[in-house]
């Protein structure tokens, strides 16, 4: 039997946006990921204020249901304190076992700031990382073990969540950016209204 490749999306998802699917769905066509979870965070230890977890939980769980290859997970949300990708990468090997190959996904901004995560090195002993591209970030793996990081050109999406978060605010469409659930989410839970919670991370 040949090892289960489980591709691992952290993020704050605040809102999740076709730069996230995209970015998931082109890594798991090329490196043949049997699944890709993704995995919201409970409080982010370097973020201010964001949305209820449960509200940034069930946006992606929306946003990933057609995709019979997506799951989401709860383990950094019903963890208490901080999320660090550390412990998610412990949890995640708990879930799939010792013999699971983890592919952990992040954009060009998030890997440049990697090795002064928590736990850096023992980060990249529990998974393989993944770099992706992502527009106004230069992809490079400088300063990262060669043997633990690859990097991958996605299709350009040029999505953030905090632009998301300010269209809202100021009124202006989302529709196209976030798939449709999300927008009529965001829309019943009176989501990013109040400007004061929609600034740049
Ligand atoms: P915010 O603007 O609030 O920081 P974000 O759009 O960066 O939100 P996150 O939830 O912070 O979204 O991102 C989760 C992961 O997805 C990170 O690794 C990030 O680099 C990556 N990512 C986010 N947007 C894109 C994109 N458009 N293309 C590629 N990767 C992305
Ligand atoms: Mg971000």
């Amino acid at each position: 039997m040949s090892l289960r490749r489980i591709g691992i999306m952290g993020g704050t998802f605040d809102p999740i946006h076709h730069g996230h699917l995209v970015a998931a769905s082109e890594v798991q066509a090329r490196f043949q990921l049997d699944e890709v979870t993704f995995v919201p965070t409970g409080q982010p230890y370097e973020k201010g204020r964001v949305s209820p977890a449960e509200d940034r939980y069930l946006m992606t769980v929306i946003a990933t249901a057609s995709n019979p290859r997506f799951h989401v997970s709860r383990a950094d949300m019903d963890r208490d304190g901080p999320t660090y990708t550390v412990d998610t990468l412990r949890d995640m090997r708990a879930v799939y076992g010792q013999s699971a190959e983890l592919y952990f996904i992040t954009g060009a901004d998030a890997l440049a700031r990697i090795m002064s995560w928590r736990d850096a090195l023992t980060m990249l002993e529990l998974a393989h990382f993944i770099g992706v591209t992502r527009p106004g970030f230069e992809l490079t793996a400088a300063n990262l073990p060669a043997d633990s990081v690859t990097l991958v050109e996605v299709p350009a999406m040029a999505i953030s969540s905090s632009d998301c978060r300010q269209r809202v605010a100021a009124g202006l469409p989302v529709w196209y950016l976030v798939p449709d659930g999300v927008v009529q989410y965001i829309n019943k839970r009176g989501l990013y209204r109040d400007s004061g919670n929609v600034g740049p991370a």
